[in-house]
């Protein structure tokens, strides 16, 4: 009998685990794959970290704290250029004006893409504060990033449409005018002060949460199949495991956290009907992502040293990031998000061809870095990115409650932003909620 069964090892379930342990929580983290960190996944190409799923902390968030309370090396996200991909070529500079002007549009094109780029500008320094969202405009929050574009140009609302969903995952229709700020206008105006870098990668925060476990039994390969309460109130999880060759387990304990993406959910527990709705409003859309790493040391390649963020309309994916632009030591790597292409099950398949397709799409972007590749790789995720929709923020109180004050549910999913700081977050929201739960039953 544990106090606490988590089911997930990514940063909600992780972070729920180091704050309960150190309450002295009985835990047990029940994990399906064979690793730990979740959509925090960094992997080693040609030596380097690259980000497979998550890539940026946020300053001033729940992830940056943790990460600086847990010693993880942070460098800031410094752009210095903004760069277009439309019609065959490639433009990058670090003058928007300049940018424009040498793109292959036509005249009427090129009005329509500066006007809107110097009003998302202006609009930027309007409803930021140090780089942080501190909308000032009335009503901004509620129009949707879509209908700013709506009258442009087809072909300027491809590339706008391409940069606001590799920057946001969402499409600018479902994205309010706020967000399409944080994490699209943000890269428009090379902003310096909203983005952290972790040195080693992001998964570098949930290892470092999982190394400073004392307590916690960890147990990878056990994917929960379904829980349901016995007649004391306590729930037993039904587990599969590999080694049981799908004989399962079992576990049983008195609360439970839901660590995982929310449409795993449904499928797991019997939930009443206002939980299941809910949880229908979130929208968890899939990705696909390539990262690449680059030997750019030739001098006539210096000048890729500082590319950092490029839409590019009409290929398989709709962004190019470096994350650390202008290191200067001669590599350079590069994260393509696919958001539009969705989730594509056989990219996880190395034998599919889809990471060779990818590759010769990012050398489309950037022919100049043929025979310079030093390493790749590709993943797609079924379930990226919870995002902040209108209708889950309006059902985020239903989210966020506890079943009989004993199953809870922590995650981006239910969280007031999304991502990592938002599942971390909500590990702390839940962790208090259950400490508080123990102590009202002990002291009555
Ligand atoms: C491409 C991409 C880019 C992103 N960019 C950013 C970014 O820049 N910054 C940022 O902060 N966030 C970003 N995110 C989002 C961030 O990764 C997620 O919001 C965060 O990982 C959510 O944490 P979580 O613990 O709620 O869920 P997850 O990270 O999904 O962890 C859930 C865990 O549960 C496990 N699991 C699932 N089902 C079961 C089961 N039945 N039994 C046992 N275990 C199970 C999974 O294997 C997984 O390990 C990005 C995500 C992606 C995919």
């Amino acid at each position: 009998m544990y106090d606490v069964a988590i089911i997930g090892g990514g940063p909600a379930g992780l972070a729920a685990a180091y704050n309960l342990e150190h309450a002295g929580q009985k835990v047990v983290l029940l994990e399906e794959t064979g690793r730990l960190g979740g959509r925090a996944k960094t992997v080693d190409v040609h030596g380097e970290p690259v980000n497979m799923g998550a890539m940026f902390v946020y300053a001033g968030t729940a992830s940056h704290e943790l990460a600086v309370e847990l010693d993880v090396a942070l460098e800031p996200f410094e752009p210095t250029t903004f760069g277009i991909h439309v019609n065959g070529e490639t433009v990058v500079s670090p003058d928007n004006d300049d940018l424009v002007e040498r793109l292959p549009l036509t005249e009427h094109s090129r009005n329509g893409l500066r006007a809107f780029i110097r009003r998302a500008t202006s609009e930027y320094y309007a409803n930021t504060v140090d780089g942080q969202l501190r909308p000032a405009t009335p009503g901004f929050g509620e129009e949707s990033a879509q209908s700013r574009m709506s009258d442009l140009p087809q072909d300027v609302q491809e590339i706008l449409t391409a940069a606001i969903r590799g920057g946001s995952v969402a499409h600018p229709a479902e994205l309010s005018a706020t967000y399409a700020l944080r994490y699209f206008a943000s890269y428009l105006v090379k902003e310096k002060r909203n983005r952290v870098v972790s040195l080693k990668g992001m998964e570098a925060i949930p290892a470092a949460l999982a190394k400073a476990l004392q307590s916690t039994e960890v147990r990878l390969h056990h994917r929960v199949e379904s829980l349901h309460q016995n007649g004391k109130g306590h729930w037993n999880l039904q587990i599969a495991t590999e080694s049981d060759g799908g004989a399962g387990r079992k576990v049983t304990a008195r609360h439970v956290i839901m660590a995982v993406p929310a449409p795993r959910i449904s499928s797991m527990v019997q939930l009443p009907e206002w939980k299941s709705a809910a949880l229908d409003a979130v929208q968890t859309p899939g990705s696909t992502e390539l990262g690449v790493v680059v030997d750019i040391s030739a001098p006539e390649l210096a000048a890729v040293d500082d590319w950092s963020f490029i839409a590019t309309a009409g290929r398989a994916f709709d962004v190019m990031i470096n994350p650390r632009p202008g290191r200067k030591d001669g590599t350079a790597q590069f994260v393509c998000y696919g958001n539009t292409a969705g989730y594509i099950e056989e990219a996880n398949d190395p034998t599919s061809g889809v990471l060779e397709h990818w590759v010769e799409e990012f050398l489309t972007v950037a022919p100049q870095l043929r025979g310079r590749i030093l390493g790749a790789s590709i993943q797609s995720w079924q379930h990226c990115f919870s995002l902040l929709t209108p209708t889950r923020a309006t059902a985020l109180p239903q989210l966020q409650a506890p079943i009989d004050g004993t199953l809870h549910f922590a995650g981006d999913y239910s969280s007031e932003t999304a991502g990592t700081h938002g599942a971390y977050s909500e590990a702390k929201r839940v962790s208090q909620d259950i400490l508080h739960a123990v102590s009202t039953a002990t002291h009555g």
